[in-house]
Order: C-alpha cells, then sequence, then structure tokens
C-alpha cells in the first residue's frame, strides 16, 4: 500500500509533467505558483524528474531579481512511446517524444484474414519498427483500435471495421515486448492528442470526430469518456438520418455513415461518375482523389462533398443539441477537404441547432488530421508514465 504522503508525492509528480508538457518552458518558482506547492516540493520533484531522464533544462532566463530563473522542458531526448493505429486500410505506427513530435513514423496496408494471422502481422511490423528506431528508451505502446474493448482483460471485443471479434490483442504484444501496452478506442486517442498536443482548447464537453471509412465519436464530459453501458457511447455513424438512404454496414438504412463517410463519398461519386460517363467499368477513383478533384473544382466531386456536409450538419446539430458541447474536433480522411467541408457544417449547426447550444460551440478542423489516433495512443503511454503507473522504460539497442 502506497502512504498517503507517497500519493501527494506522486500526484505533484504528475502536475508537474503536464504542467510543462502543456507550458514548456517554466521555472521551477513559475510551477510553484501555478501548482500552489512549496519551491522546496517543486525542487525535489524536478531532481527526482531529471534524474529519472524526463525533465531537462533549457538554461536561465532573465533574472527577476536574485538569481536567474532556470527554464524546464520535458526532456524531447527522452523516454519515446510507441502509437499504433489500426485503420481499415492502413497501420500506422509511429513513436513519439516527450514533445509531442513524432520522430519516425511508418504505415503498412492492413491485410484483412482473420484474428490471429492479422495480428501476428501487425506485431511483426511494430517489432521492426522499434528494431530500426536507432536509440532511446521505449516506455510502452499504445493501441488505437476502431471498435469496443474490454480494458481490464485487453480484448477488442468487435472491430467491424477489421472484422475482429474476442481478440486478445494485449497479450499479443505482451508476448513479444517487455514493456507495458496500453489500448484505447482510436476516437478517444484523437481527442487525447487534440488535448495534450493541439492548437484546439478542448473545453468540456469535448466531442472528436472521425470522418473515415466509418464514422465516429469520442465525447468527453468532465475530463472523462463516454463510454456508455455496452460500450457502444460515440457511435455517431449509426444515427439514422434517412430512414429511406442508403443501406449500412449496420443493417440499417440510412445511416449517417451510409450517406456522408469516406466510403460513402468514393462509392456515390464513382457511381455517378460512371453512369456520367456512360462507361459502366470506368476504374473507380479512389477518396483522397476525388477529394483533391473537389478541391480543385471539379463540379461533380463537389457536389458529392456538398451533400456530404448536409448530413454532418444534420449529425452534428443532433450532438449539439444533445450534449452541448464547448469544441467539436473533426478529423479523419474526409477532412483532407476541411476547406470545403467545415463552413458548410458549421452554417448548417448554426442554422438548425438550438440558438444557446450553436453559439457555444466551436467547430474545428483537427490539429493532427490523419495523425490523430496515432499520436494519442502514443500519449495514452505517457500519461501511464505521468502518473507513476509504468516505470521510464529500458535502453533500445538497435538490433542488427
Ligand atoms: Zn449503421
Amino acid at each position: 500500500m502506497m502512504s498517503s504522503s507517497q500519493q501527494v508525492r506522486l500526484r505533484n509528480r504528475a502536475n508537474v509533467l503536464h504542467a510543462l508538457r502543456r507550458r514548456p518552458g517554466l521555472s521551477k518558482i513559475a510551477l510553484a505558483r501555478q501548482l500552489r506547492i512549496s519551491p522546496a516540493t517543486v525542487g525535489s520533484i524536478i531532481a527526482g524528474l531529471t534524474e529519472e531522464g524526463l525533465v531537462v533544462s533549457i538554461g536561465a532566463g532573465p533574472s527577476t531579481g536574485g538569481r536567474p530563473a532556470e527554464h524546464l522542458e520535458l526532456n524531447r531526448a527522452g523516454p519515446v512511446a510507441v502509437g499504433v493505429d489500426l485503420g481499415q486500410t492502413m497501420v500506422r505506427i509511429g513513436i513519439l517524444n516527450l514533445a509531442g513530435k513524432l520522430l519516425a513514423q511508418r504505415s503498412v496496408p492492413f491485410q484483412r484474414h482473420h484474428n490471429e494471422v492479422d495480428l501476428a502481422a501487425i506485431v511483426t511490423q511494430v517489432e521492426e519498427m522499434v528494431g530500426t528506431f536507432p536509440h532511446g528508451t521505449i516506455c510502452g505502446i499504445g493501441v488505437a483500435v476502431p471498435g469496443l474493448l474490454d480494458l481490464e482483460r485487453g480484448m477488442v471485443r468487435y472491430a467491424a471495421n477489421l472484422g475482429w471479434r474476442n481478440l486478445m490483442l494485449r497479450d499479443a504484444f505482451a508476448q513479444v515486448f517487455g514493456q507495458p501496452i496500453v489500448m484505447i478506442r482510436n476516437t478517444n486517442a484523437a481527442l487525447l492528442a487534440e488535448d495534450w498536443w493541439g492548437n484546439v482548447v478542448t473545453r468540456d464537453p469535448s466531442i472528436f470526430v472521425t470522418l473515415g471509412s466509418g464514422i465516429g465519436a469520442a465525447l468527453r464530459v468532465d475530463r472523462h469518456f463516454i463510454q456508455g453501458a455496452a460500450a457502444v457511447a460515440g457511435e455517431l455513424g449509426h444515427i439514422p438520418i434517412d430512414p429511406s438512404g442508403m443501406r449500412c454496414s449496420c443493417g440499417q438504412r440510412g445511416c449517417l455513415e451510409a450517406m456522408a463517410s469516406g466510403r460513402a463519398v468514393q462509392e456515390r461519386y464513382n457511381r455517378l461518375r460512371s453512369r456520367r460517363m456512360a462507361v459502366p467499368n470506368a476504374a473507380p477513383l479512389s477518396l483522397s482523389e476525388i477529394l483533391q478533384q473537389a478541391m480543385e473544382g471539379e463540379e461533380l466531386a463537389r457536389t458529392v462533398l456538398e451533400e456530404a456536409a448536409y448530413y454532418l450538419g444534420i449529425g452534428l446539430t443532433i450532438l449539439t443539441n444533445l450534449l452541448n458541447p464547448a469544441v467539436i474536433v473533426l478529423g479523419g480522411e474526409l477532412m483532407e477537404a476541411s476547406d470545403l467541408l467545415l463552413r458548410p457544417i458549421v452554417q448548417y449547426i448554426h442554422t438548425h441547432a438550438l440558438s444557446d447550444a450553436a453559439a457555444a460551440v466551436t467547430v474545428v478542423a483537427s490539429t493532427f488530421r490523419s495523425d490523430a489516433a496515432l499520436i494519442g495512443a502514443a500519449s495514452l503511454v505517457f500519461d501511464e508514465l505521468f502518473q507513476g503507473r509504468i516505470p521510464v522504460g529500458e535502453e533500445v539497442t538497435a538490433m542488427t
């Protein structure tokens, strides 16, 4: 059992780390003032954190009388965390430092076969990536999953887009890596990334909406993610928008995801295009090509995106009235065309949501775009480190 003084010290240590993450360059005096703890306590915590390699001095600033104040920041050459973002078509792996910068990353196509085969291949990819990382201390691996998780057992209960059910993900990683493995739902990870390192001030309640192949939302109230009674909360993509609309992967009709996701945009564009061209088997364009076309002003691509924005406006208006959020951050591949999407969505919310709710909400594009979940998954490892729940880690030497 931890004594209460140890608990207080651990909490102070975490607060110091978070304060330096938010505002690199603070001095000990500024930390003491901001956190309302004694300069002596801050001094002793900083000494410990310096010893651990988590905090470094970045020189002295102008003196305010007496000794010049020493500026501190999290050690950008210190421990790193591995983030893994399991997407429907792509697995992204990255290495994040304590300044919130991705030092290395790679994407590999996700081959969908069967649970174990997929997972073993992904673990191997992560192993390779870690092996090529020249030096540093890896303190853990964070995995972002587009699905329902059983965090206690480290299990993916169901991930429709990956075709996974009841998969012991944490164990599969733990068999290969000595470091702690943490898991998080991908949209929650994306919101965490914005909150920790993004340009967006994520005030409460905040929402992150991923507009990718599917559509999902992270809902955070009182700084806690809403999971729901069956861990299904945030399934914005399956809100029925048009009962006579397109068939959805969930079996219903007219879900937001079936009308306005990246996949929906791609399918609709290619269908209309081949009809217009009177060439039934014209080679379909990828989503990214379609978004590019729209940005360049191609009429059909613009029309299809306008329709998507209209349905997204409806979906987000429902969210705005239901949760009265302060911030909605929009991310995912579709936001590559954020210049075309953001304005009509915001306009729809402002003309259709209850006026007080519309006035309170700021809708913005994600700072990290398609890297958000990756950065968030790795940040979760740092969160564990800051809370003192995992050790700083072991030196990793390059494998030859
Ligand atoms: Zn659905």
